[in-house]
């Protein structure tokens, strides 16, 4: 599908807003939102034609829309990426990769700390199928090397990873994969391409929750794919279209929409961020503050360089408590306490939200699978909106002040 004709040589920012199919003759100035599920076709040899993908056109709202392909083209000039291909959710995106490149047999190096249903999915679902996942810590790359097998064909990673925000390098993780001859896909929701682009430090390909900051209002679900046209084309457009994991064309046009402000909130979530976890690290009823932005973070450095110098807006601290009870029973008033932010498990939201990850996105673990990936009942995660960060403060000082 050919998109707008637009000069050569723009800028990121520029694509971010410009980046669409043409419009329709009504010359609408916002990209329209084409709710159908099918398309009339001028007549049965056309019709045959784009069936048999020997022409372009759309034909069928499973395989295709519009608004869909907007969205596909513009997250892929952000990424600079070829193409992409969007997902009902970015689970689906996850499962539409794992259904493109694995058959039994094959083997997957993971991180450890990835986003849960991840885990779950490649563990537990693809298991049944025959593929084997060997699970490796986020930040030891010696232990992604030695889990190499000649069956290796993928190597997954999410950077940083939620809530302790650990971060790995995606360019020795990149050379590792193609040295052994398998491709490297980075989950980039964290950051999201207004601040980490893992294909010019060498991924192969890039996964989006687009349920998160792309969306950013914490509206709609929707996921993506971004990577080489031979992969977007030729691989998932394919299992798409026969599996049905398809993006609506509601969910792609607010997402749309979210991509031309991306870049901004990115920026002040972040400067938000950045101040919340210097603030933090200076109360006394704060033990320890995970942010990439601050320098006693253990991969700052690796961090300012893959992120544009920049730490994201998700922070995480624990709380004073001696034993996981007093922890746990301090974090629940911490959190009780707030009368600004939103108790729930998502993230990217303009509206700052907060969680205790130790009952809720990791609740499911054995306390010892929980002690070793570090997320004590302490701890305390925060995704930074765009509140006035004095008042993000003061309603965590509700709680913060008045611990027993
Ligand atoms: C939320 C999330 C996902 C899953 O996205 P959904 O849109 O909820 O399916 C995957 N990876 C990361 C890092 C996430 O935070």
């Amino acid at each position: 599908m050919d998109g707008k004709k637009l000069p050569a040589g723009l800028h990121r920012d520029t694509l971010a807003v410009r980046t669409a199919l043409a419009p329709s003759q009504h010359g609408e100035n916002s990209e329209a939102l084409y709710l159908t599920s099918g398309f009339v076709q001028t007549d049965a040899e056309t019709a045959a034609r784009r069936f048999a993908s020997v022409e372009e056109g759309f034909t069928y709202g499973r395989t295709s829309n519009p608004t869909v392909t907007s969205f596909e083209q513009r997250l892929a000039a952000m990424e600079g990426t070829q193409a992409a291909i969007g997902a009902s959710t970015g689970m689906g995106a996850i499962l539409m990769m794992c259904m493109g490149l694995l058959k039994a047999g094959d083997h997957v190096i993971c991180s450890r700390s990835v986003f849960g249903s991840t885990m779950n999915l490649f563990g537990r679902e693809f298991g049944k199928f025959g593929v084997e996942t060997t699970f490796v810590s986020q930040t030891d790359i010696a232990q992604w090397r030695a889990a190499l097998r000649p069956t290796t064909k993928l190597l997954f990673a999410e950077t940083p990873t939620n809530p302790l925000t650990d971060v790995c390098d995606i360019q020795a993780l990149a050379d590792l994969a193609h040295e052994a001859g398998a491709l490297l896909a980075v989950d980039n929701c964290f950051c999201s391409p207004a601040l980490q682009r893992p294909i010019e430090m060498g991924a192969d390909l890039v996964i989006h929750s687009g349920t998160k900051y792309l969306d950013g209002q914490g509206r709609v679900m929707a996921g993506a794919i971004c990577g080489p046209s031979k992969l977007i084309v030729d691989v998932f457009g394919p299992v798409v279209r026969t599996a049905g994991m398809t993006l609506s064309p509601f969910n792609a046009w607010v997402v749309l929409k979210g991509l031309e402000t991306l870049g901004i909130r990115m920026q002040a979530q972040c400067a938000n961020a950045l101040a919340f976890a210097h603030w933090l690290e200076q109360h006394p009823a704060v033990t320890r503050v995970y942010y990439p932005g601050l320098q006693s973070h253990p991969q700052h450095q690796l961090a300012m360089r893959q992120q544009a110098g920049q730490g994201g807006a998700v922070v995480s601290f624990d709380v004073r408590g001696g034993d996981p009870a007093t922890a746990r029973a301090n974090a629940f008033h911490v959190i009780d306490s707030t009368q600004v932010l939103s108790i729930a498990t998502n993230l990217g939201d303009t509206k700052t939200i907060i969680t205790h990850p130790a009952t809720t996105s990791h609740g499911r673990l054995t306390e010892e699978q929980r002690q070793a990936a570090g997320i004590g009942q302490g701890l305390i995660r925060v995704a930074v909106g765009l509140e006035y960060i004095t008042d993000i403060q003061d309603d965590l000082l509700r709680g913060l002040d008045t611990l027993p």
